[in-house]
């Protein structure tokens, strides 16, 4: 689903992880290549406009984070726009205060109007409704047959009759669901292979017979922006509730889901990604974004890096660590950073690809705590100065620690290793900044 707009715009990060901080040019050169990749995928012209135009905005405004990359700044800037476009919040269908509820499911031959209701019933039905199925496609006999034979598998009832009329089989199966303490009557009615008078004047005769609590409008994601077409001239005759996009699973560009929430002003309410009767997934609008983005967690991970990382902090402990003064305490300080952003696991599960390897690495939550404790133990002039720290030192701290004197000691080696590689990385960076003539 969407393969070829994810990896465009994975790549554009891609490209922008690279550099070191966001500017106006590689702004402009990201949001093209957004625009570019939305395009291709079908997406509505004005729908891609205005998105580009947030995320430009938006990648403006924003201070330049020294604890994020513009990488992961852009991932998140776009994330939120996409989950904006395709609705913002998941969307429930509505139920009537006092059953049965009515839905009416509407929408072109061939979209996928049978098969998402006998996807929809036993949707239901897992949610402990009783749900019954009325065959208002009343024109073609294979149609109702194709509904009874779902239903049949699902083991939901469907209401039929002999005569061809579709309002008059809608309310009376109303009146069966009725007296057969249905809670739920979903209606399935005839769609054309174009939008025609004659098939809006039915649907909408079946809407004021029935009075439906939600109404349903089926759409082929694979039409692109036919559907979104088609979608609006639907809305315009019998205002629908929701949205379904089916045939997701197909090779798909993504067009008709990214433009039907701005266009139609209508939530997606569920998609349907196979034949089978098992494959109805409720809308996730975040959900979607972050699979078309391929991402682990990272939106969390850069959120959380956003509320608990102080700017400030972070500028005066860069210049400690360029001018070679990073001492104890300042590292006494980033583990309580690090601790405050939550469980040491779920912060290295949020980044992409970790996860999957951390499966079989216990890492603890208190991994972090024996180094702490020693720390902790010191007094500061020795936490400024570890050169102080003697044997007699060492073994109060490792006491006061309840640790040994073979932690503390592993402890000053590694701290000693981290100031080394450092001292070179400052180095190298003032190297490069000096090669390039930037300073
Ligand atoms: P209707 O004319 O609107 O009632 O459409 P149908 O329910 O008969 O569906 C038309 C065709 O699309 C059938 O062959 C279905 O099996 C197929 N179909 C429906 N939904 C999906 C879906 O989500 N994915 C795929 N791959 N096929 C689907």
């Amino acid at each position: 689903m969407f393969d070829d707009l994810s990896s465009k715009l994975q790549s554009t990060f891609k490209s922008l992880s690279g550099q070191s901080k966001i500017t106006d040019l590689n702004i402009a050169e990201a949001v093209r290549e957004i625009r570019r990749a939305l395009l291709d995928a079908d997406v509505n012209y004005e729908v891609a406009r205005e998105f580009t135009k947030k995320v430009k905005d938006q990648a403006l405004e924003q201070d330049v984070l020294t604890s994020v990359s513009p990488g992961q700044l852009f991932t998140k800037i776009v994330y939120d726009e996409l989950t904006q476009v395709l609705g913002g919040q998941k969307e429930e269908i509505r139920f009537a205060s006092t059953p049965p509820s009515v839905i009416l499911i509407a929408g072109l031959q061939g979209s996928g109007k049978t098969t998402f209701t006998g996807k929809l019933a036993k949707y239901l039905k897992s949610k402990g409704r009783n749900p019954v199925l009325a065959a208002a496609d009343v024109y073609r006999p294979a149609a109702i047959e194709q509904l009874k034979t779902l239903a049949e598998q699902i083991k939901v009832p469907v209401y039929s009759i002999e005569e061809k009329n579709a309002v008059r089989t809608a309310k009376e199966a109303l009146q069966f669901a009725r007296s057969n303490a249905h809670d739920v009557l979903i209606i399935d009615t005839a769609g054309r292979l174009h939008v025609d008078e004659k098939m809006m004047a039915e649907v909408s005769e079946i809407k004021k017979a029935v009075q439906p609590n939600e109404i349903l409008f089926v759409v082929d994601s694979m039409t692109g922006q036919d559907a979104v077409n088609t979608a609006r001239e639907f809305d315009k005759t019998i205002d629908f509730d929701g949205v379904v996009l089916t045939k997701l699973d197909g090779d798909t560009r993504g067009g008709a889901a990214l433009s039907i929430r701005n266009v139609v002003e209508k939530p997606i309410k569920f998609i349907s990604m196979g034949e089978k009767m098992d494959s109805l997934t409720p809308f996730y609008p975040d959900r979607m974004a972050q699979r078309i983005l391929g991402m682990g967690d990272v939106i969390s991970l850069v959120e959380k890096a956003q509320q608990e990382y102080d700017e400030k902090e972070a500028k005066q402990l860069q210049q400690r660590i360029t001018s070679d003064k990073f001492d104890l305490e300042d590292f006494q300080k980033q583990i309580h950073q690090i601790k405050k952003m939550g469980s040491l696991k779920d912060l290295a599960g949020m980044i992409p690809g970790v996860s999957q390897k951390l499966k079989d690495t216990e890492i603890e939550d208190n991994a972090l705590d024996p180094i702490e404790a020693i720390i902790s133990s010191m007094t500061p002039d020795e936490r400024r100065n570890p050169q102080l720290l003697n044997a007699s030192r060492k073994r109060r701290i490792a006491a006061g620690s309840g640790t040994s004197v073979r932690a503390v000691n592993d402890l000053l080696k590694q701290f000693a290793q981290m100031k080394k590689m450092m001292k070179t990385m400052t180095k190298m960076s003032k190297m490069g900044r000096a090669m390039q003539g930037l300073k």
